[in-house]
Order: C-alpha cells, then sequence, then structure tokens
C-alpha cells in the first residue's frame, strides 16, 4: 500500500507524506513489538500478569495519510469503471467483441459498433458523443 503511493510520481507531497508516515510506522512498530516483549518477558518471570505496563496505542496511519489513501483507492476505482464501460458500445450500450467492427471518434476516442454508427453517421455525419464532425469510413471511398 505504500509502495504504492511512493511510486506515483506526479505527486511529491503525498510521495514525502508517505515516506514520512512509513518512517513513524515503522518507529512506533518497533516500539510496540518491545514493549509487548517486554511485557511478556515480565509475566514470565514474575508470572504476574496485573504488573504489566499498559500498552501503547497500537501502530496506525495518521488521519491524512488514510484519506489520501482512500483517494487514490477511489480513483483507482473509477478509472476502473471508465475502462470497463470503453468496452460498451456508446449508441447500443452493448459490449463490443474484438471480432466486431467498431469505429473509434478520432476526437473524444470513444468507440461505437461500426454498424450502430453507420446508422447514427447517416443522419447526423458528427460523433454521438462529442458531437464533433464525423464520418462513416465505409461511406468514403478509400484513400489509396
Ligand atoms: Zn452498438
Ligand atoms: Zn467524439
Amino acid at each position: 500500500m505504500t509502495d504504492k503511493l511512493i511510486t506515483m510520481p506526479n505527486r511529491l507531497e503525498i510521495r514525502e507524506l508517505t515516506l514520512y508516515e512509513y518512517q513513524q510506522y515503522e518507529a512506533i512498530f518497533q516500539n510496540y513489538t518491545q514493549l509487548v516483549d517486554l511485557n511478556i518477558q515480565e509475566m514470565k518471570e514474575t508470572r504476574d500478569c496485573s504488573l504489566y505496563s499498559p500498552l501503547l496505542k497500537p501502530p496506525s496511519f495518521s488521519d491524512r495519510f488514510m484519506n489520501e489513501h482512500w483517494i487514490e483507492c477511489d480513483k483507482e476505482k473509477k478509472k476502473e469503471l471508465e475502462d470497463i464501460s470503453d468496452s460498451e458500445c456508446f449508441i447500443c450500450f452493448i459490449e463490443m467483441n474484438s471480432d466486431e467492427k467498431t469505429l473509434k471518434c478520432d476526437h473524444c476516442k470513444k468507440t461505437t459498433h461500426q454498424k450502430c454508427a453507420s446508422n447514427w453517421l447517416q443522419i447526423h455525419q458528427s460523433c454521438p458523443h462529442c458531437r464533433r464532425e464525423q464520418l462513416d469510413p465505409e461511406e468514403l471511398p478509400a484513400l489509396s
């Protein structure tokens, strides 16, 4: 989880925060395990559980760090959703199979079934998504 945040190239501040948090976490974790070990040792020696020192709070990341972490997770989830919807035809919303003919808009990169786009383009001559000029390649003579 920290690796992912550290390797984000575009957010230097988060990178520093992550490194800082990680160091803090490691330090607290070390203290914590040392104290637990110490307690266990004491209990073994004295056979008295009532003597042990109260435990520190278990190590955890700060709220700010966790917020950033969840924000990044959300972004990734959204990206995944976008990827999924990109495999659907923008016109009929049915998933496009790789063996089907598709047409991609030069401007917005939305992809549709060739046959869905053809029906639309015969009437509108524009992309059904961004409405910029687009022609049915089937209707155009080959360029070469
Ligand atoms: Zn379609
Ligand atoms: Zn478009």
